[in-house]
């Protein structure tokens, strides 16, 4: 597979855009370097580059993309929005119908605020939590990402973790100093951290269901108690669902059917992001009337934006939850993973190849060691050489995988069981290859 016009634009881009990419985990610095593959367009699984390669993408665009690219019902709606005027500066019915739709799957919304990215959404329920406790310090678990603001790059997993910066430069001690990171599946790390520093502490933070360092479960029991001792400290619990809320099951993690308590794991607080813009920039954030009451114009929490609930990404993420909601949608990709996650522990195991996979209905990780992975520690010790050759010779085969050990596949609605025979059979290849 050549791809000649790929090098030529990472070269130019590398004159222009600072490390030739708009986001680190774009790069493949963890999968070796050289120039990142420049796609030129995506339809249903597949993305095609510059060079005119086709892949089967399980990147999903790191999650938002569940529908496949350029889904028919999602590029009407974004049509629409395009011939309405993107951006008004005021409210619009858009807005609300999108709220509606969130509150009805995830129950502890009361109130919802939509932002622009993830990012913006985790870093405002900080600061929710800060003003409605008074309380100024966050627990958070190792290997958790939350987006990058200051706050939580601390010990923060996927992008960060790959490049091996988990206290970014440019984060003040004394910010630092306001986090405490605690691993993720344990008890024992936040019950020793809550003894020591409860009654500071405003926010105990999670993504209940893990997609930053692979695709990691909680323990049973593991999100009841962290909720349960959150509360008797006076703390907030704050869900990060940016990847887990409509991920699994037309909801979020905490109506998840693996979690039989809802309300022992109800969080305070949860942000979103991704699948809710339909692929467009979107995030939002919400809970407990009571609590979100703290937010400007109500309250004295102060969050804004200019494209903030912006027509298009209202109208996208509306058209992609109703293409959500078709019946057996969940199903399909959950059968789609559970083959192809089994056939590929199979070819690895034939081949003497050490892989661990964490599958949670479409989605999985895989991870080349012998051990399994419930936590940030165990997901570090993989092989990163051997994802990396894995990763290559997988792109040589036309399969786009995430360029990092940390990150997890995605099926899309979009996937045919076709998609899934051939990845199976370029992964049999790339795993002889690795054993030769
Ligand atoms: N939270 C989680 C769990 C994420 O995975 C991400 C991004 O990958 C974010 C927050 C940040 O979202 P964004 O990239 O939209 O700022």
């Amino acid at each position: 597979m050549q791809r000649n016009k790929s090098a030529q634009l990472y070269d130019e881009a590398q004159q222009h855009i600072v490390g030739g990419v708009n986001s680190p985990s774009r790069s493949f610095k963890a999968v070796g370097g050289g120039a990142p593959v420049f796609m030129k367009r995506g339809e249903g699984a597949y993305m095609w580059d510059v060079d005119g390669n086709r892949y089967i993408d399980y990147l999903a665009a790191f999650g938002p993309i569940i529908t496949g690219h350029a889904h028919p019902h999602v590029t009407e709606a974004i049509i629409r929005a395009a011939k309405e005027g993107t951006l008004y500066g005021t409210a619009t019915e858009h807005e609300i119908r999108l709220a509606e739709a969130l509150k009805a799957a995830i129950p502890s919304m009361d109130k919802v605020r939509f932002t622009n990215s993830g990012t913006e959404a985790v870093m405002t329920t900080i600061r929710v939590a800060r003003a409605y406790t008074g309380r100024d310090k966050i627990i958070k678990f190792a290997g958790c990402y939350h987006g990058h603001s200051d706050l939580v790059l601390v010990a923060a997993g996927s992008g960060p973790s790959t490049l091996g910066i988990p206290d970014s430069a440019g984060v003040p001690a004394g910010i630092a100093s306001e986090v405490i990171t605690v691993p993720f599946n344990e008890l024992d790390g936040l019950k020793l951290a809550l003894e020591r520093w409860g009654d500071e502490v405003a926010a105990v933070m999670v993504e209940p269901i893990v997609g930053n360092f692979g695709m990691v479960m909680p323990k049973p029991g593991f999100l009841e108690g962290l909720c349960r001792m959150a509360r008797d400290a006076g703390a907030l619990v704050i869900y990060d669902e940016v990847i887990s809320a409509f991920r699994f099951h037309y909801g979020s993690a905490q109506t998840f059917s693996a979690f039989p308590d809802q309300n022992a794991i109800r969080p305070d607080l949860t942000a979103l992001g991704k699948i809710i813009g339909g692929g467009l920039p979107i995030g939002a954030y919400g809970g407990s009337a009571a609590v979100m009451s703290k937010v400007a114009p109500l309250g004295p929490a102060y969050q804004a934006g200019t494209m903030a609930g912006n027509p298009a990404s209202m109208l996208a993420g509306l058209a992609c939850l109703e293409v959500l909601r078709q019946p057996g949608t969940y199903e399909r990709m959950d059968d789609m993973a559970a083959k192809l996650a089994a056939g590929l522990k199979a070819s690895a195991d034939g081949y003497g190849v050490p892989l661990t996979v964490n599958r949670i209905v479409g989605a999985f990780s895989t991870h080349f060691c012998d051990h399994p992975v419930t936590n940030y520690e165990e997901a570090q010790d993989t092989d990163g050489e051997q994802f990396a050759q894995f990763f290559r010779l997988m792109l040589e085969r036309g399969i786009y995988l995430a360029p990092s050990k940390y990150e997890a596949w995605f099926l899309t609605t979009a996937h045919t069981d076709a998609d899934i025979d051939a990845t199976l059979m370029a992964a049999e290849e790339s795993f002889r290859e690795m054993a030769r």
